[in-house]
């Protein structure tokens, strides 16, 4: 049993790098704070790139880890005034007389909320600033570990010199091409499984109405255009603009080129409703400017070394981004990795193992439900099927909520229950879901036939309730 460490090393300033040293922090360990890029708050930052805002979907699961440090959800209560409320999606067919669809996320009216990154990443940072056991240290790469030593190499990225550290423990929250998931993989056996997907995404911005300043479209809703193998989606910001992804195929993209009138043709022909919204030369500046990104899914096993290291966040399941979970899951990891401590006090080596056996079915499973959703928001979300079935549900959970049918949306967007258990109850839902329909299609086939019978006895009618 190895004695209580004292320094917790985290690789990684992002949202889930400083959540997970504010916790550390807040346990009373002795923390250093390693980012590869420069502190965020700076002004001579913002310019670059990585700091650039994007808004993310916030919810519950993200909002349980950052409720549970510190005293008063002191940092929960800022980073929830900074965001904004979206009570459903809004579907768009791109014809500009089309005012679009929308689609509840919850029958009980419980919403995801858009956050701005940059901001959320800035308030964890802000709080992190005010504890005095922390030290931050930007321009910082991770180079080279020796665990079993509690050695840490970074280089400085601006003088190139190196810096070796000591620690006790060392979390990795550095990302989906994380340095420490690779070097660890040095000391583990790692499963290790990467996809690219065929799709990359590029930015857009509806900027607010030039003559009201107010909001263009509707505030409240996450606004897809779904089109089957590409769509385009819209995220409100504080601001009173919405910050747009056109997520498409490589080749769709090439076949567009450089030239302006075949993007302009393929918005008219797909989102034309989207055209005045941005403004043609804008638009077509956009295209032009914005970098095509692509998507990566990152599954591995374990995610811990012995009693010294740890990968958290997008560095253990970097996913698509079609539900929403992301960040989410990784201020979760923040979350379920200190319930883990507290039930293994004093033998770090215990609770590392069964946080990472715990968590694995549950990132591996929302990295599916990710891949998944991509069909359901491109695709799906038009189609009468998957209406009617998501009518159902929410039906039943608004009557009859204690036969516990939930759509599976809810459940990940709206609790934390286990990631692996919301899969697993909803295969239990749709097995007797689909048994009952069965049951109501076999009752109305014999009811056809029994109406029939009857009513060349005389006795019509009574079968037509089923
Ligand atoms: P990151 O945010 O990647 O931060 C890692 C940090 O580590 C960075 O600051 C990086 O500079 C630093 N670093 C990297 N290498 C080193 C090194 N060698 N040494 C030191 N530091 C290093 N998630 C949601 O929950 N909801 C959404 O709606 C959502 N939408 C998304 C939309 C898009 C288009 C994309 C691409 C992602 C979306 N996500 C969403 C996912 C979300 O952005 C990530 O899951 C989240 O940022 C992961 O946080 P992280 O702290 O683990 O990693």
């Amino acid at each position: 049993m190895s004695t209580s460490p004292k320094k917790v090393v985290v690789i990684g300033a992002g949202p889930v790098g400083s959540l997970a040293a504010l916790y550390f922090s807040h346990a009373n360990w002795e923390v250093e704070l390693y980012e590869l890029r420069g502190d965020l708050r700076l002004p001579e930052n913002l310019s670059l790139n990585f700091s650039k805002s994007i808004n993310l979907a916030l919810s519950d699961r993200g909002i349980d880890g950052l409720r549970n440090v510190g005293d008063n959800e002191v940092l929960l209560k800022k980073v929830l005034e900074e965001t904004i409320p979206m009570h459903g999606r809004m579907i768009h067919s791109g014809k500009p007389s089309d005012k679009g669809m929308s689609q509840g996320y919850d029958v009980h009216g419980r919403f995801i909320r858009s956050a701005d990154r940059w901001k959320l990443n800035v308030q964890i940072l802000d709080a992190l600033a005010e504890r005095g056991n922390v030290k931050m240290i930007f321009n910082h790469g991770l180079r080279k570990m020796d665990l079993d030593a509690g050695e840490v190499e970074f280089e400085n990225t601006k003088t190139k010199e190196s810096v070796t550290v000591h620690t006790d423990l060392v979390v990795g929250a550095d990302g989906a091409h994380s340095a420490t998931r690779r070097l660890l993989q040095k000391n583990v056996q790692m499963y290790y499984e990467q996809t690219y997907i065929d799709t990359l995404w590029q930015e857009y911005h509806i900027p607010p109405h030039p003559i009201t300043g107010d909001f263009q479209l509707s505030p409240n809703h996450l606004h897809i255009w779904p089109k089957q193998t590409y769509m385009f989606i819209a995220i409100p910001s504080a601001d009173k603009t919405f910050t747009c992804t056109l997520f498409m195929s490589p080749s769709l993209f090439a076949g567009l080129g450089k030239s302006r009138e075949k993007h302009l043709a393929f918005f008219k022909k797909n989102f034309e409703d989207v055209i005045p919204l941005v403004g043609e030369d804008a638009l077509f500046d956009q295209f032009m400017r914005n970098p095509r990104l692509p998507l990566i899914s990152v599954k591995c096993d374990p995610y811990h070394y012995k009693d010294r290291a740890i990968i958290i966040g997008d560095a253990a399941h970097a996913m698509v981004p079609f539900y929403g979970q992301g960040m989410n899951a990784g201020l979760e990891d923040v979350r379920v990795l200190f319930d883990h401590l507290a039930l293994h006090p004093g033998d770090l080596a215990a609770a590392l193992a069964s946080y990472s056996k715990h968590r694995r079915p549950d990132s591996h499973c929302i990295n599916d439900l990710a891949m998944r959703n991509y069909i359901e928001m491109r695709a799906s979300v038009t189609s009468r099927a998957y209406l009617a079935r998501k009518w159902v549900e929410e039906m039943l959970y608004a009557y009859i909520p204690w036969l516990g049918v939930r759509t599976m949306y809810s459940m990940v967007s709206f609790s934390s229950l286990r990631y692996s258990e919301v899969v697993e109850r909803v295969r239990r839902q749709k097995l007797w879901m689909d048994t009952i329909a069965g049951g109501v299609v076999l009752a109305g086939v014999l009811g056809v036939g029994f109406v029939g019978l009857r009513g060349k006895t005389g006795v019509v009618g009574t079968a037509r309730a089923v």
